[in-house]
C-alpha cells in the first residue's frame, strides 16, 4: 500500500455523528489540533445523513432539564435557521419542576443541522475531512501509533496522541483489538419526500415542517416494531450485510412508490447511511445495566442523563462506559458507548451522543495536556471542565421518585 502523504495532530477522531462532532469542536475548544475524518460528504451521521431529526427528551418529564452543555448547545444550533417544534412549554427555557409533564423533544432539519455543524466546527479550527474514510490502525501492545485513512488522495497516515473512535460501530477499536460486542438492528430504512396533499396541508397549517414525511422502504418502523417475522437482524459491521441492507430496502421503497401516482409525490432524500440503531459497541471497563444503574451515582460520572421512553428515568454515565483499560489512547462515544440492552438504547440516542462525545473530547484534551493514558485521566478536572459547560454531571436525589 503506498502511503501518499502524514498528518499529525493531538486528537483525532474517526466518524463526524453527532457524537464525534461534539468530541472535536469540545478538544478543539480547548486548544487542541483536531483532525476528524468522515466517510460522508456531511456532519452528523445518524442525526442528519440518517434522517434522524429529533432530539430525544432532554428533561425528567416533570419540568427540570437534566441535558444540558453541548448537547443543548447543538439542539440550539440545529433549530437557529430551520424549523423545531419546541413544546410551548419549554420555548422561553426550563419552566421548572412540578410546572409540566412535556418533555424536552424536538424536530429539526436535518440538512441545516448539519450545515451549522460544519460552521461551527470549521470556526473552532477543527480539520474536517471529509470523504474519507478510515481504513487501519498501526498499533503497538494496544496504543495506536497512527491510523490510515483513505480519500481522494490515496491513503494518509495519520499520527496523534489519542484517538476517538465515533463511528458508530466501533470500526476503530474493531481493528485495534479492543473487545466489543455485536448485536444486529431492525429492517428500518426511510427516505424523505412531500406529496401534494402534504404541500396542501403544509401551506394550511402556515409550518414548513409538514411538507416532507417518511417513505419508508424496510418495513420496520423508527423505532424497530414491525421487523418482518423470521427475517435476521441486520449487521452493520459486515460490508456483505450493509450492502444487502440497502438493496433489499431500496427496493422495497420502490415498489411501494410503484403504486403511487408520479405525479402527486416525489422523494427528496434517501438516507445515505444505513439506519441500523445498534451494531457494534465497546465492551468498557464498565457496562451500564438498565434496572441496576437507574438512580445511581458513580464516582467517574461524565453526566446525568434522561431516559427517554420513562419519566423520572435518570441515569449518570460513568467515565468507564468509554474506555478499556490496556488501551490507553482510545476512547469511544455515542453509539458505541458500553450499555446492555434498555441501557444501551439510553446511552446511544442525540443527546446523549453528544454528551459522551462532549466528555470524550475532554478527556482527550486533559490526557494529551497530562501525557497520561486515557483510562487513567484525572475524572475530577473532566467532571469539573463539564459542569462549566452547563453539564449536570450528578443528579439531584430530590428528583428521584419516593418509591425508588
Ligand atoms: C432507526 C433509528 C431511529 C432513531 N431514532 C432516534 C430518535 O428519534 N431520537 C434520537 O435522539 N435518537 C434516535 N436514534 C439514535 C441516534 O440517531 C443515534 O444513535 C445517534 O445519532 C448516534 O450518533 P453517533 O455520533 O454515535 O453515531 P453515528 O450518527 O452513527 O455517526 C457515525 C459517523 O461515523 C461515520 N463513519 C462510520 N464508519 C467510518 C469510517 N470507517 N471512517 C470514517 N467515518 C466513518 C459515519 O458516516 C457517521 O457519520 C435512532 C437511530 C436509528 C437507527
Amino acid at each position: 500500500m503506498k502511503i501518499v502523504a502524514e498528518k499529525n495532530c493531538d486528537v483525532f477522531v474517526a466518524g463526524a455523528g453527532v457524537a464525534g462532532t461534539a468530541a472535536a469542536l469540545q478538544a478543539a475548544r480547548m486548544g487542541k489540533k483536531v483532525i476528524l475524518a468522515e466517510k460522508c460528504a456531511a456532519l452528523g451521521g445518524m442525526a442528519t445523513t440518517g434522517h434522524v431529526n429529533l432530539f430525544e427528551p432532554m428533561c425528567n418529564g416533570r419540568g427540570t432539564q437534566i441535558m444540558k452543555g453541548m448537547a443543548d448547545e447543538m439542539l440550539r444550533m440545529a433549530i437557529r435557521y430551520g424549523y423545531d417544534d419546541t413544546p410551548a412549554d419549554w420555548k422561553d427555557g426550563e419552566p421548572g419542576q412540578g410546572t409540566t409533564t412535556k418533555r424536552y423533544v424536538c424536530h429539526f432539519s436535518a440538512c441545516i443541522f448539519a450545515l451549522t455543524l460544519c460552521e461551527e466546527l470549521n470556526k473552532a479550527g477543527v480539520e474536517i475531512l471529509f470523504d474519507t474514510v478510515v481504513t487501519d490502525v498501526e498499533a503497538t501492545d494496544g496504543h495506536i501509533d497512527s491510523v490510515l485513512i483513505f480519500n481522494k488522495s490515496g491513503y494518509t497516515r495519520v499520527k496523534a496522541a489519542m484517538f476517538v473512535d465515533t463511528t458508530g460501530d466501533s470500526d476503530l477499536l474493531a481493528m485495534l483489538g479492543v473487545p466489543t460486542i455485536t448485536q444486529g438492528g431492525h429492517h428500518t430504512y426511510a427516505g424523505w419526500g412531500f406529496s401534494l396533499d402534504s404541500c396542501k396541508r403544509a401551506v394550511e397549517a402556515g409550518t414548513v415542517e409538514k411538507v416532507c414525511y417518511d417513505f419508508h422502504g424496510g418495513r420496520a418502523g423508527w423505532n424497530g416494531t414491525r421487523h418482518p417475522e423470521g427475517m435476521p437482524l441486520w449487521d452493520g459491521t459486515n460490508g456483505d450485510q450493509v450492502s444487502k441492507y440497502f438493496i433489499a430496502n431500496q427496493i422495497e421503497l420502490l415498489n411501494n412508490i410503484k403504486q403511487d401516482d408520479r405525479h402527486s409525490r416525489e422523494i427528496v432524500m434517501l438516507p445515505f447511511m444505513h439506519q441500523i440503531r445498534t451494531t457494534r459497541r465497546i465492551d468498557g471497563d464498565y457496562t451500564l445495566r438498565y434496572e441496576e444503574d437507574m438512580y445511581r451515582h458513580f464516582p467517574d460520572s461524565v453526566g446525568a442523563v434522561c431516559d427517554p421512553m420513562k419519566r423520572d428515568g435518570l441515569f449518570e454515565v460513568p467515565f468507564g462506559t468509554l474506555v478499556r483499560t490496556g488501551f490507553d489512547n482510545i476512547i469511544t462515544a455515542g453509539r458505541s458507548a458500553s450499555g446492555e440492552g434498555w441501557a444501551w438504547n439510553v446511552l446511544r440516542v442525540i443527546p446523549q451522543a453528544i454528551l459522551t462525545g462532549q466528555a470524550a473530547g475532554v478527556a482527550c484534551a486533559l490526557a494529551v495536556e497530562e501525557k497520561c493514558d486515557i483510562t487513567k485521566v484525572d475524572i475530577a478536572a473532566l467532571q469539573a471542565v463539564m459542569e462549566q459547560a452547563g453539564n449536570i454531571v450528578h443528579f439531584d436525589d430530590a428528583l428521584v421518585p419516593k418509591e425508588a
